[in-house]
């Protein structure tokens, strides 16, 4: 037969087992969504816009020195004097180191084609010479059909300085090309500035020119030079250096997949690369895999410590209204014969005494013919709540039936029964319980028996009945031994 405990704790496993089956279910499709919906998310989204959000800073740091050069070239004054004959080149050298000043440049230049001068703002530094590969990136400017040439050379006035260049082809007003002006931007700030938006979106980012030669990168750059010699991507260089943007995926030499995004800067006529390899998205929906685990585990036990308890407080509260009458909060019949059974075996297993009290209260129905139910209900309250006051732990109380009550003894004699029944007796004659504006008292009558060993409860009961009966015929309020 099924007991009441083994019949929850299945409940509890198979609530257990519920919540499981559901948080691993509602976790592992969670997971899988989280999982594609990444991948989508970083190509389609966030790689754009982190090259989005590059390339406007690119547009406020890196064009500036664009900027000024296109200023340069289209002064009149830079014109003015080329075309006037480049007389007193101490007020080119005055009007670039201005410029030089002004914009923090490394450098500020022009080239006039009639001399080949290299003017400088601490004067002419060279004389450009065809011959000289240092210098081909002039005469190739010279032949350029774009206004400009964006390169990363050594300076022409500092050749342990690595710069970026940004030469400007400068015409007269006519059109024709007669000479370049430039500034320099330190390439030492431009890694700068690459490391920082490395840091700042955790992914790789460099540059690339339109042959996909690598032209500036920051720390910790490890791939080959040129994007055609990195494993993975040669069959995909055309597609990136033929369209203004990209985005796509490949398998780097690792077998990491790696996500890539592409998007031509136009003035500079360079790709910005931004990549990032799918690990990095995994890891963390990993850890939120482990997140979601552990608070699917936490509201499972709190789940199952809340069944756990209230089922507990429910079974308590059904034992409790099983066991206990409901008007004196006595135990009833059924609990009372199985606690006697208990109780018979002990007395006999120590070889000890017990009795039996059968109380009854005295003219009862006159008191609720007097009071009303309710008056009569208040007062076998009241005496309960008097005998209750008066009785050990291990003396047992039952209401048998209307107003008469049963109270067993344990370890009590016939003698020690007799002395403690007339103790009560006496007490309830001198109680009296508040009803209205009345005082109400009452006597009882009790029969005592004492246990003979191996005699049922009905044999007690009956024989505690009948001395019960004597004390009443003997005129109530009183005592008497079966
Ligand atoms: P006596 O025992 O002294 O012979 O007289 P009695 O008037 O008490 O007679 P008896 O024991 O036969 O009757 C008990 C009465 O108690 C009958 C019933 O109306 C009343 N009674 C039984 N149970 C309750 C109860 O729960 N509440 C109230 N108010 N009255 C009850
Ligand atoms: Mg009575
Ligand atoms: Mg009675």
């Amino acid at each position: 037969m099924a007991t009441p405990v083994s019949d929850s704790r299945k409940r509890l496993v198979a609530l257990a087992a519920m919540l499981a089956v559901g948080f691993m279910v509602t976790t592992l499709v969670s997971y899988f969504v989280a999982r594609d919906s990444l991948e989508r998310h970083i190509a389609d989204e966030m790689l754009p816009l982190t090259s989005d959000n590059i390339y406007s800073e690119i547009q406020r740091d890196l064009l500036r020195p664009f900027l000024i050069s296109s200023l340069m070239a289209s002064d009149t004054f830079v014109r003015d004097w080329a075309l006037g004959g480049e007389e007193d080149s101490a007020r080119i050298q005055h009007y670039l180191r201005e410029i030089q000043q002004r914009y923090g440049t490394i450098t500020a230049f022009f080239i006039s084609d009639r001399t080949l001068n290299y003017y400088h703002p601490s004067g002419i530094v060279k004389t450009m010479d065809p011959e000289d590969p240092a210098d081909a990136w002039y005469f190739s400017l010279r032949k350029l059909a774009n206004d400009y040439d964006i390169n990363i050379d050594r300076d022409t006035a500092d050749r342990s300085r690595l710069a970026v260049f940004t030469n400007y082809r400068v015409l007269d007003y006519e059109g024709r090309f007669i000479g370049s002006t430039g500034v320099g931007l330190s390439v030492h700030s431009v890694i700068a500035l690459i490391d920082n938006y490395q840091h700042r979106y955790g992914r790789r980012i460099y540059f690339v020119d339109r042959q996909g030669e690598v032209m500036l990168h920051g720390r910790g750059f490890n791939l080959p030079k040129t994007l055609r010699d990195r494993p993975g991507l040669e069959s995909l260089v055309t597609q990136i250096l033929t369209t203004p943007s990209s985005s796509l995926i490949y398998r780097d030499s690792a077998g990491d997949e790696v996500f890539l995004n592409s998007r031509l800067v136009p003035e500079f006529g360079w790709y910005l690369m931004v990549e990032q390899h799918r690990d990095q998205g995994k890891e963390r929906i990993a850890v939120t895999l482990v997140i979601n685990v552990l608070i699917s585990l936490g509201i499972m036990t709190a789940v199952l410590l809340v069944a756990h308890f209230t089922q507990r407080g429910y079974q308590r509260r059904l034992v409790e209204m099983a066991t206990t009458d409901k008007l004196t909060g006595t135990l009833n019949r059924q609990a009372f014969e199985s606690l006697f059974e208990h109780a018979a075996r002990a007395t006999i297993r120590r070889d000890s005494t017990m009795s039996l009290l059968a109380i009854d209260l005295d003219h009862f129905k006159s008191i609720n013919d007097q009071f009303g139910h309710q008056g009569g209900d208040s007062l076998l309250k009241g005496v309960v709540g008097l005998l209750k006051e008066q009785i050990r732990d291990s003396d047992v109380l039952c209401r048998w039936g209307g107003e008469e009550f049963m109270l067993l003894l344990e370890d009590c004699s016939l003698e020690n029964a007799l002395q403690r029944a007339e103790q009560l007796r006496a007490s309830v004659k001198a109680f009296r319980v508040r009803y209205g504006r009345e005082d109400i008292g009452v006597t009882i009558s009790v029969g005592v028996a004492e246990y003979r060993p191996r005699e049922t409860l009905e044999a007690l009961v009956n024989r505690a009945d009948r001395a019960l009966y004597s004390a009443k015929r003997a005129g109530r309020d009183c005592v008497r031994s079966a």
